[in-house]
């Protein structure tokens, strides 16, 4: 395993008429703080409510409401912070950032400008071949969620629903140090799995928890950064690298063709893949920020977030080290383990007290394959991990062998039930029984005479031999017996 640094360039370019690119890539990440409040008023923020029905006289902006601080939601960015080892600012500011809109009816959205809440950080990014790259963290900043304006349900009004306005969220924003759509999809995942495993965030992209901005630029390698042009709220990790691909080539092509790349905003398009002009650096908004006089500074207790601090639990990094070490784990699969939370935990109860690397084998591939291919997670799993275990006993055990061992789990996976039991009912059980397994020898060799006479001279064959048998016995008898009682029976020592 290797550590790439950032500016190590002459990795991941691509290839125009004229010569190689390098995509950069700077990603700002929405993240709707998991809290049954709001940041400045107590009202619901449960999804998929009735239109209108979660919104207090503040998140309307009635005259004369005052916004109050919801604790929880500034202890939850204060965890997110050392979740992705940055400083924390016991001194923060919000601000008012000025602009109207339909669907903001405050005409400001209260959010962090000068003063965030979290400063500095990094994330450790995990790529398929085991590799990681760093990604450092520019700051993180809580901010108002708007409500949202709906188009498409009559053909010439629009309606508004409050039920977003004022919820806490929490932008999480990258430096510029992504070289490639794969980069930047593995960023978010790692960024997903942390705020997950903190519980701060559902990670939930398609109710919209979770949403990116994305900017993009290109250059050749070694020359400083180019103009970048940033996609507004991507909501999900394939749409983000598809919006990364089309984006660079647009770029690489204007410039091969002579031209500038302007500065702006763009929108993705998701039924045709690309990326198209909203608004132009020269039309962008001045948003007036100042400092919100409803609201004082926001001053942190050191004692308070070394209190949260304490309480914080074992991240992805760590435990991706410890199932190494513990387990004996590669990289790769302890990265694909601790990927996700509740995957790491059933890997766990699968593990301990057993063979960790058969564990881990039937895990990552057998169990993580039969859920992906129905479409389910490990919540609905028709198998527990105690059943998983108990399996793995069996194979242990030598009750079975890998490969019955393989059918017993499409039988548990499809109709539930104790592997114990559906071996004993299917007569699966390996035939270790050495006189059951010389009399299928024996019927083979006595049907085969012009075999036995090649072998001799051609002991490759010997793989044929044992096919037979494992045939003959329906896949049941114990191989290495097979094997053993063979090469005796075939005079091959
Ligand atoms: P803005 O409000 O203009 O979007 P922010 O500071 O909030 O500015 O975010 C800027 C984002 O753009 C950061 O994620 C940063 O890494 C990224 N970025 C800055 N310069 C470039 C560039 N040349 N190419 C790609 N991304 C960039
Ligand atoms: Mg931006």
């Amino acid at each position: 395993m290797s550590t790439k640094h950032p500016h190590e360039s002459g990795h991941k370019l691509i290839a125009g008429a004229t010569g190689d690119w390098e995509i950069v890539i700077g990603l700002e990440v929405h993240a709707q703080v998991s809290s049954k409040a709001k940041l400045f008023s107590g009202a619901n923020t449960e999804y998929g409510a009735e239109p209108n029905s979660q919104v207090s006289l503040v998140d309307a902006a009635m005259p004369g409401m005052l916004p109050v601080i919801n604790r929880y939601c500034v202890q939850q960015a204060v965890r997110t912070g050392l979740g992705l080892k940055a400083k924390i600012n016991t001194i923060s500011v919000f601000d008012r950032k000025n602009y109207f809109y339909p669907d903001l009816p405050q005409g400001y959205q209260i959010s962090q400008f000068k003063f965030p809440i979290v400063g500095e950080g990094e994330v450790t990014v995990d790529l398929a071949d085991g590799e990681t790259v760093k990604v450092r963290i520019e700051r993180l900043h809580l901010e108002q969620d708007a409500g949202k304006s709906i188009h498409d349900l009559h053909p010439d009004l629009s309606f508004v629903d409050l039920n977003r306005s004022g919820v806490a969220l929490m932008e999480i924003v990258s430096m510029p140090d992504m070289r490639s759509s794969l980069e930047a999809a593995a960023y978010v995942r790692k960024v997903r799995a942390i705020v997950r495993y903190l519980g701060t965030c559902d990670g939930n992209m398609e109710q919209g928890s979770m949403r990116a901005d994305v900017n993009v630029s290109v250059r050749r390698p070694g020359e400083p950064l180019g103009t970048r042009c940033e996609i507004k709220n991507v909501n999900s990790i394939r749409f983000m690298s598809q919006a990364i691909e089309y984006e660079a080539r647009r770029q690489i092509d204007i410039i091969e063709e002579g031209g500038v790349i302007k500065q702006e905003t763009r929108q993705f398009d998701s039924k045709t893949s690309t990326t198209s002009a909203m608004r132009s650096k020269e039309e962008a908004h001045d948003y007036r920020y100042f400092p919100d006089p409803d609201l004082l500074p926001l001053e942190l207790d050191e004692q308070w977030i070394e209190k949260i601090k304490a309480t914080l639990p074992e991240l992805p990094d760590e435990k991706k080290s410890r199932f190494m070490s513990d387990y004996g784990l590669s990289a790769y699969d302890a990265g694909v383990l601790v990927a996700e939370k509740d995957r790491a935990a059933f890997f766990e109860r699968v593990a301990i007290g057993r063979d960790s690397k058969l564990a881990s084998n039937w895990v990552t591939g057998e169990f993580f394959g039969a859920l992906n291919k129905a479409g389910l997670n490990i919540e609905n799993s028709p198998i527990s991990a105690n059943q998983l275990g108990k399996l793995i006993d069996l194979i242990s055990d030598k009750t079975v062998s890998g490969r019955i061992a393989k059918q017993v789990f499409e039988i548990m996976f499809e109709f539930g039930g104790d592997p114990a039991q559906i071996i004993e009912k299917k007569g699966l059980k390996q035939v270790t029984d050495l006189t059951a397994i010389e009399l299928e020898i024996d019927k083979v060799i006595a049907a085969h005479p012009g075999k036995v006479a090649q072998v001799k001279d051609k002991p490759k064959m010997m793989g044929w031999f044992v096919g037979q048998v494992m045939q003959s016995t329906g896949g049941k008898a114990n191989p290495q017996a097979v094997n053993q009682l063979l090469r005796k029976k075939l005079g091959l020592g």
